[in-house]
């Protein structure tokens, strides 16, 4: 699961690895890519956003625990807080995918242990979880 909130911009989706059809976050997001770094404590952000963000993060949470409804896997809701609408994204499974992929390395636990993660927790394993 993931979520970000930078400026006026939030956006959350699920990665559902217990299913083979799920994208990862590297699907989406793939590393590389030629993407402009902003950061919060430089660009700021709208307060309030963190938390519907962060509350449609335990939302998501709740309904894979109790194995209800439709999560947001493959799904990128895009929310723009100045206009307040939402925008869907829908991604599928890169095939080719370093991470989730048939070359990939998550479902040995690698991935995690080149990220420096361990058991008790850490960013990369919630954004892979
Ligand atoms: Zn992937």
């Amino acid at each position: 699961m993931s979520g970000a909130a930078i400026r006026f911009d939030g956006q959350i989706s699920v990665y559902d690895l217990r299913r083979d059809d799920s994208p990862c976050y590297h699907c989406l997001f793939p590393e590389g890519e030629d993407v402009e770094e902003v950061r919060c404590a430089v660009m700021g952000v709208f307060a309030p956003l963190t938390g519907i963000i962060g509350t449609m993060q335990a939302a998501e949470a709740l309904k894979l625990a109790a194995g209800i409804g439709e999560a947001l896997t493959g799904r990128l809701l895009l929310l723009d807080a100045l206009t307040m609408e939402w925008r869907t994204v829908r991604f599928k499974k890169d095939d080719d995918c370093a991470v989730c992929g048939p070359k990939g390395n998550v479902r040995s636990g690698e991935y995690l242990r080149q990220a420096g993660a361990d058991r008790e927790s850490s960013s990369a394993a919630c954004r892979l979880a």
